[in-house]
């Protein structure tokens, strides 16, 4: 199923630059200006690419709150949870950190953004968004309702009620074994719902990349050729290099086996640009391919599809070296270290949704007093920046699902040796 998935995706390549091609003007082909592209890109592309995103969306919440009730019954012990969420939360933290500083590193190395003429992009307006307060992050991880908070897909508060819900079923006893088997049962039955949405993958792959790349054309990337290498740079150093020797580092795993093994995921995120609609296809890639056991991939993957984004936070680096260079501001070492802190803790708040990280770099340009309107630069190519990041960031919730479980010795090898465990067959 993965081989197909990346050859719809690059037949949707093909397809979305032809469109892009023939119906583009300068590299963009908008709503309304042509009958038949609007047809084809807005009508068909957009629909179908759509529903299928939206239907990996209707599997998020049951299968978080499923898998993880059976997470917490599965690790059966309140210290050994205890213990896992906080080596996640360093873990997730601390990559981030990394990703973000290397990215400032190397966007200041190649200096982009001097010499970039303001007016060959078009600007798009933007809003500053404030950004909530620690505080205030921290307190809405409590529900008042966690049925409206499922509604609303709300990840961190669905995670704190659930994990309560899995311990007060374990201080039941023998008495809660019904309850506890049908938990598992409704986890073995959101697992085949993700078999079945995922069986139609190869065709929403497709339209989500056809409609992706119909609509900007490469033409969009040449003023901002600059940004845009510095950005892809760090990302792919921070997903191959820095991840990978962490992984080495901690537990001992093959990175290209790794690499192999979370594909699918990895493909998800970039045709979705959303780690949290991907959560199903990570979680599955990270338990049934890699081998974490679910009692701790169930709590790592979604809780790192909302807190840690290591791709995003390397975008804000770089944007932010970039509108540095191009208003001529420097920031100094303690205008980065802020840029560093407020990317960190923006990423905890803020779930895994589409172009969020736009939202988060204007709370990081307010904090160090470099115009908020800067972001407008950045627009146009955001969808494509947005789709290579997602897939770094739901790279580092799986690399470390994998270091907290080997911690736990929660792995199983003979699932991670053997290249054909998990694979779905269409
Ligand atoms: N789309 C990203 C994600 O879902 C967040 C962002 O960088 O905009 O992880």
């Amino acid at each position: 199923l993965t081989t197909k998935i990346v050859y719809s995706m690059l037949l949707g390549l093909a397809v979305g630059l032809f469109v892009n091609f023939s119906f583009g003007v300068d590299g963009i082909v908008q709503e309304g200006n042509n009958v038949i592209a609007d047809f084809f890109v807005y009508g068909v592309f957009e629909a179908i690419g759509k529903m299928f995103v939206s239907a990996l969306k209707m599997l998020v919440v049951p299968l978080v709150v499923f898998s993880l009730i059976c997470g917490v019954i599965g690790i059966g012990d309140v210290r050994v949870l205890g213990r896992v969420g906080s080596k996640s939360v360093i873990f997730y933290l601390l990559t981030t950190a990394i990703a973000i500083a290397t990215a400032i590193l190397l966007a200041s190395l190649l200096n982009i953004g001097a010499g970039f003429e303001q007016g060959s992009v078009a600007m798009k307006e933007v809003a500053a968004k404030s950004a909530p307060s620690l505080v205030d992050v921290l307190i809405n991880i409590v529900p008042t309702n966690p049925i409206q908070a499922m509604a609303n897909g709300s990840m961190l508060p669905i995670i704190f009620y659930t994990v309560l819900v899995g311990i007060a079923l374990l201080m039941l006893g023998d008495k809660g074994k019904p309850l506890q088997d049908g938990a598992m049962l409704m986890n073995d039955l959101m697992m085949n719902l993700v078999k079945i949405v995922m069986s139609f993958a190869p065709y929403g792959v497709f339209f989500l990349i056809a409609k992706t790349f119909a609509g900007n054309g490469p033409a969009m990337f040449i003023p901002l050729l600059g940004y845009v290498a510095a950005l892809l740079g760090s990302l792919a150093f921070h997903c191959f290099i820095t991840l990978m020797v962490l992984l080495k580092l901690f537990t001992g795993l093959s990175p290209l086996t790794f690499l192999k093994k979370i594909r699918s995921a990895q493909t998800f995120a970039f045709s979705t640009a959303s780690s949290n609609a991907t959560i199903p296809v990570t979680l599955d890639a990270v338990t049934n391919r890699v081998g974490v056991h679910p009692s701790v991939g169930s709590f790592t993957v979604p809780f790192g599809a909302t807190i840690n984004m290591d791709g995003t936070a390397i975008m804000q680096g770089v944007a932010t070296v970039f509108i540095a260079n191009v208003y001529g501001v420097d920031l100094g070492l303690s205008g980065y270290l802020t840029v560093i802190l407020m990317s960190v803790l923006a990423s905890i708040g803020t779930a895994g949704v589409p172009g969020v990280g736009m939202i988060m770099l204007t709370m990081v340009l307010t904090q160090v007093g470099l115009p908020v309107e800067a972001v407008g630069m950045l627009l146009g190519v955001d969808r494509l920046m947005d789709m290579c990041r997602t897939a770094v960031n739901i790279t580092g919730d799986a690399v470390v699902s994998a270091i907290v479980a080997k911690g736990e010795d929660k792995i199983d090898m003979a699932i991670f040796d053997d290249p054909e465990a998990g694979v779905i067959r269409n």
